[in-house]
């Protein structure tokens, strides 16, 4: 088995997962918000230390940390419960910006507070290369923004966003700027974070298990979220509902070991993609990479392969290798790539692009092996035309 789609989620990473069924297994661990006996201290010791160490590899306070169940839900917390708060104090900022290319948890967020609240809001399109375009950016930011939300790494075609000069503009001008940094965890998130109000991330993407993410709302931002999520009050209030100690624990780790041992991850992906797209030049097969050629995530490779069906493709692939076309939570809809559309590409480059998420656990022999596969399966796909 080959998984190449790691952007869509990441294995748990082994260290992890013991560390997870440890806690998850400890009878001594209660509930984190009990506050009458000792099983609920000890639970909420290791949500303590769950936000102490995320707080410590953030470069943020514990207390501007919010869990939640992934970044899906830390962007619906950022956009709809600013919006909502601006709403109820009556604040007269009525337009939420976004860019082009933003997760579907951000742009239906957005849409949401359109809905409800009479928000306009506006996308700004994206160059050939995937970058916001930071002139069209600037030319609508106005006083009437409440706030931008711009990824700082996009899931399809790994491209890095322009993250300093987006916070120069809105800071300028007093407006809120949320960043998603669910794909962004080989990026320095310790230095996005102090540019940033709010920012997501997800655990599934950093080798931790599924459930569990955040949102980072710094202690000075101008209007704080009003919940989505009612109940006990817990996290101040802000996100109710008890926490997973073990989910909390494994996900602050996963952080932290990303963040020590962030270069040299960084390096082997590099190397990684560098012997595929190798391998794939050796068995002649033409392609072109979609996006930023240096601006992009280093595991994150979106390639067309000229006068292929991407979707044969990867059906011809089952059940051995996994790479995808896109975002997972797209693919049972079969509907043309968004953010390959906002990049330009004509439609017969599109139905041939694919995207392939190299990650910690792959080898550099079995990224040479994926072009191979990927080669014979072209080859054979070519000889029925
Ligand atoms: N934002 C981005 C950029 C993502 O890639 C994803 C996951 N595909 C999400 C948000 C949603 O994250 P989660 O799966 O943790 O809800």
């Amino acid at each position: 088995m080959y998984y190449f789609d790691n952007h869509a989620t990441t294995q748990v990473d082994f260290e992890i997962f013991d560390l997870f069924q440890k806690l998850e297994s400890d009878i001594s661990i209660g509930n984190p918000h009990s506050k009458e006996h000792n099983f609920g201290w000890k639970a909420e010791s290791v949500v303590n230390e769950s936000l102490d160490i995320l707080a410590s590899n953030l470069n943020c306070l514990p207390t501007e940390l919010i869990f939640t169940s992934g970044a899906t839900e830390a962007n619906n917390l950022a956009i709809i419960g600013i919006a909502t708060a601006a709403y109820l104090k009556k604040i007269e900022k009525r337009k939420i910006i976004i860019s082009s290319i933003e997760h579907d948890s951000i742009r239906n967020s957005a849409f949401q507070a359109m809905r409800l609240f009479g928000f306009d809001v506006i996308e700004i399109p994206v160059l050939c290369t995937g970058e916001i375009n930071l002139e069209f950016l600037d030319n609508v930011l106005d006083d009437e923004v409440l706030m931008v939300s711009c990824m700082a790494v996009n899931n399809e075609i790994g491209v890095i966003q322009p993250i300093t000069e987006i916070s120069e503009m809105c800071r300028a001008r007093n407006i809120i700027f949320h960043v998603d940094c669910a794909q962004a965890a080989y990026l320095n998130i310790d230095e996005i974070i102090q540019k940033v109000d709010c920012l997501s991330l997800s655990g599934h993407k950093i080798y931790a298990p599924k459930g569990i993410g955040l949102l980072y709302i710094s202690s000075i931002i101008s209007i704080m979220p009003e919940p989505l999520i009612l109940g006990g009050g817990q996290q101040a209030g802000i996100r109710s509902g008890t926490l997973s100690p073990a989910l909390c624990f494994s996900f602050a780790k996963a952080l932290e070991k990303i963040v020590n041992n962030r270069e040299k991850e960084i390096s082997n992906l590099k190397l990684m993609v560098r012997e595929f797209c190798k391998k794939l030049s050796q068995n002649n097969i033409k392609y072109k990479i979609n996006g930023h050629i240096e601006r992009r995530h280093p595991g994150n490779l979106n390639i067309v392969f000229e006068n292929v069906d991407a979707d044969m493709l990867i059906l011809r692939l089952q059940p051995k290798v996994a790479i995808s076309t896109g975002s997972a939570c797209h693919s049972q809809e079969m509907r043309k790539s968004r953010i390959l559309q906002s990049l330009g590409l004509p439609d017969d480059d599109i139905n041939s692009s694919v995207r392939i998420g190299f990650g910690r656990f792959n080898t550099v022999t079995e990224s040479i092996e994926l072009a191979d596969i990927i080669a014979h399966e072209m080859l054979k796909l070519r000889s029925f035309d």
